[in-house]
């Protein structure tokens, strides 16, 4: 393979989207472009985590997916004659987990994406002159002219200090090859208060088991995981005019409603709490006692909860992913971060001429929704306008 025009680092939600906007709207060629990520399948890690909570709905509405027109959900809905039969759920017309992943199957299908991943983790970058290299688990390099980092945070669930580790009785719910859950009827005290916490306690409850839920604060009511003005120029006009990006730093602190659960799943967590089925345990946990038949958990406020399983479901780590290969690439590159240390990106998302980001490094550029749906299809905007960039200069350079 000679060299690429465009290299995305990670085959998620953001990676797919991306490929799709460089393929179907910036006119890239398809042999320019590939995808790397090591799952069997591109979006791996977007079904297992999704899966594994239950959920039966996105919490973002039906224009936020991976196709190019905003409509196509919608449109898929309507041909298939299926606009009233519980694909979307009110409100804001989210729709069924099910339906949109076969949305996301028939993009991959459409673009032929399948065909361009490379099924291999990117261990080093190295940028020389107009080509950046791009060194991989399989022992192959890949050479681009642009990378787009889009690596998204679900390879660093957050896993709580206190909570010990390789022991058969306690899991991260979103950590890779999860097989945790348990087969038969058992107390399980999940441990987590937002959206996916209270997801997970009510499948297990589903499914017969005894749940205890433990949370480190009272549940929170949010319909979306910010407000629905930083969708839009509402809010993201102030941020976009805050050059600081430390001060950004805060503002998208702030914004988030980080461990919020919107209504539709407050309501069942609420009546199931009520009704006993469900035992609450507000307070933070100060250890965990394994035991051969049990795991204690002991709460700061002295209160001891005995369960046979604690599901942790704590969400992922705030610290920049990217790991080794973001950390090389920093220092060979002499990139510019913030105190927070993310990447501090141009508007084209440029953290150097040759690397692109999305996702979470994308930041403090996007603002608080650039982890969502909907930061992905914003970062496409941006990605997209450089490589049609490219395009013409190099058709002018060829004329
Ligand atoms: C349970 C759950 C439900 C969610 N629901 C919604 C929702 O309804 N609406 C919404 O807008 N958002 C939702 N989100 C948030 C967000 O949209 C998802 O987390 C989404 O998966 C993020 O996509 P991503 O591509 O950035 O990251 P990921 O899904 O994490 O994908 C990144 C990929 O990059 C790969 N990768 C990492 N490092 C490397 C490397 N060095 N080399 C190669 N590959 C690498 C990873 O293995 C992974 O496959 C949800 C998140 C979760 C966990």
């Amino acid at each position: 393979m000679g060299c690429l025009d465009w290299l995305i680092i990670g085959g998620g939600i953001h990676g797919v989207h991306l490929a799709a906007r460089l393929l179907g709207e910036a006119g890239v060629e398809a042999d320019r472009v590939r995808i790397i990520d090591p799952g069997q399948q591109l979006l791996e890690r977007w079904r297992h985590c999704t899966e594994t909570t239950g959920m039966t709905h996105l919490r973002s509405p039906s224009v936020h997916h991976l196709d190019l027109n905003p409509w196509s959900l919608q449109l898929r809905a309507g041909q298939q004659g299926d606009r009233d039969s519980g694909i979307f759920a009110a409100p804001n017309d989210r729709p069924a987990l099910d339906f949109f992943n076969d949305h996301c199957d028939e993009v991959i299908e459409i673009f032929g994406l399948a065909e361009l991943h490379v099924r291999a983790r990117a261990l080093a970058c190295t940028i020389e002159g107009e080509r950046v290299h791009v060194e991989l688990s399989n022992g192959a390099q890949l050479t681009s002219q642009k990378v787009v980092l889009a690596l998204g945070s679900s390879d660093q669930p957050e896993w709580p200090a206190w909570a010990p580790r390789n022991q058969a009785r306690i899991h991260h719910v979103f950590s890779e090859g999860f097989d945790g859950w348990p087969q038969d009827p058992e107390s399980v005290g999940v441990v987590g208060g937002g959206i996916s916490a209270a997801q997970v306690a009510l499948r297990l409850l589903d499914e017969g088991h005894q749940v205890h839920m433990v949370a480190r604060h009272a549940l929170r009511e949010h319909q979306f995981d910010s407000d629905k003005g930083w969708l839009g120029p509402k809010y993201m006009t102030g941020f976009s005019a805050e050059k600081d990006v430390n001060r950004r730093r805060s503002i998208i602190t702030q914004a988030r409603h980080r461990g919020s659960v919107p209504p539709e799943v407050n309501r069942p967590l609420m009546t199931a709490i009520k009704t006993g089925a469900l035992r609450w345990h507000e307070g933070g946990v100060e250890a965990l006692d394994v035991q051969a038949d049990r795991v204690v958990i002991d709460l700061v406020s002295g209160e001891s909860i005995e369960v046979e399983r604690v599901l942790l479901a704590t969400g992922f780590a705030t610290l920049r992913p990217g790991g080794e290969l973001v950390d090389g690439l920093i220092t060979s590159a002499s990139l510019a971060c913030a105190q927070c240390g993310y990447p501090i990106v141009d508007e084209s998302l440029s953290w150097h001429p040759r690397v692109f980001v999305s996702g979470p490094l994308a930041e403090l550029e996007l603002g608080p929704t650039s982890r969502n749906i909907h930061g992905a299809r914003r970062a496409g905007d941006r990605i997209v306008k450089v490589a049609s960039a490219d395009l013409v200069a190099r058709a002018t350079r060829a004329s």
